[in-house]
């Protein structure tokens, strides 16, 4: 496995991978490398020739107040896995060389970033579109892999290849949980052992809804005042709802009334922990 920590590293291995005719799969993440992202590889490995993997905690895509410096890193114990899923490439650039001084060219997707986790955490997106254009120039994949666990941001990244032209087929993979249920995140590291029971009150209130969508229930602020309560109940108190959306899943607008494809989606804070989980209704 080879590891690249510069940009012209990187670009020289993608081009000869290219000119040899092989095709290149890419899972761009923040590290701290879970099942999910794992899962993202194995999709990875069987879409491509070659299997690359971005390690990067981008900084433009937290706010000033948010876990940037204490966001978990472990690169060492981040290389063995993709190693052992048999990546070929490791990009691990660091802020110099991806934001150097007088950097002032940002890529916005407009719509699709205004709801949901757009509208609490304003210039997110905008840092997440930028530097996933950026990956995207420098290790030119043909196939790029993102987890529904962050729903919206797949729907951005596929409004901004479709909307800026570029050659890479975007796929989304399912979100990979603990067998309790709760979502996997690196940020489920900073939860206390009560953070954590209470935060399992978020995939059993999809469950919850599911179970009402399934029994023909179609008024979505019946399903959402259900959700929660159930957040308030199960969660014990401990849970602080950011928001509770049924939206649709393809331009993310609310929806007054279930109509597949549906995203319920939410985010809710356990604690200083900010988490967020979705189920999409096709
Ligand atoms: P992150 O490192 O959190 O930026 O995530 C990198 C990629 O992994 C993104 O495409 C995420 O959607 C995806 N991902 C994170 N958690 C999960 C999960 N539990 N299941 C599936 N994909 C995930």
């Amino acid at each position: 496995m080879q590891i690249f920590h510069t940009i012209s590293e990187m670009r020289a291995w993608s081009n000869a991978e290219k000119l040899a005719g092989r095709r290149i799969a890419f899972v761009p993440t923040m590290g701290a490398l879970h099942e999910g992202h794992l899962s993202l590889l194995r999709e990875g490995r069987m879409r491509g020739d070659r299997l690359v993997l971005s390690i990067y905690v981008n900084p433009t895509q937290f706010a000033p107040a948010e876990d940037l410096a204490k966001y978990p890193r472990d690169l060492e114990g981040d290389l063995a896995k993709a190693r052992a899923e048999g990546t070929d490439a490791v990009f691990v650039p660091n802020d110099a060389m991806m934001y150097p001084e007088r950097f002032q060219t940002y890529v916005t997707v407009e719509e699709v970033t205004k709801s949901l986790c757009g509208a609490s955490r304003p210039k997110h997106f905008r840092g997440v579109s930028t530097v996933v254009a950026k990956l995207f120039n420098i290790v030119q994949p043909d196939t790029a892999i993102f987890g529904e666990k962050d729903f919206q941001q797949l729907v951005v990244i596929r409004r901004m290849v479709l909307d800026l032209n570029m050659p890479v087929d975007i796929v989304g993979c399912p979100i990979v949980r603990e067998p309790d249920g709760l979502a996997m995140s690196s940020r489920n590291k900073y939860l206390s052992a009560e953070e954590r029971a209470a935060a399992l009150s978020l995939n059993r209130s999809l469950i919850e809804a599911g179970r009402m969508i399934e029994s023909g229930e179609k008024r979505a602020d019946s399903i959402l005042a259900r959700v929660r309560s159930f957040i308030e109940d199960e969660g014990k108190g401990l849970m602080r709802i950011d928001y509770a959306s049924i939206v649709d899943a393809e331009t993310l607008r609310d929806l007054a009334q279930i109509k597949q494809p549906a995203l319920l989606a939410l985010a809710a804070f356990a604690g200083k922990t900010r988490l967020i989980d979705n189920r999409c209704f096709r």
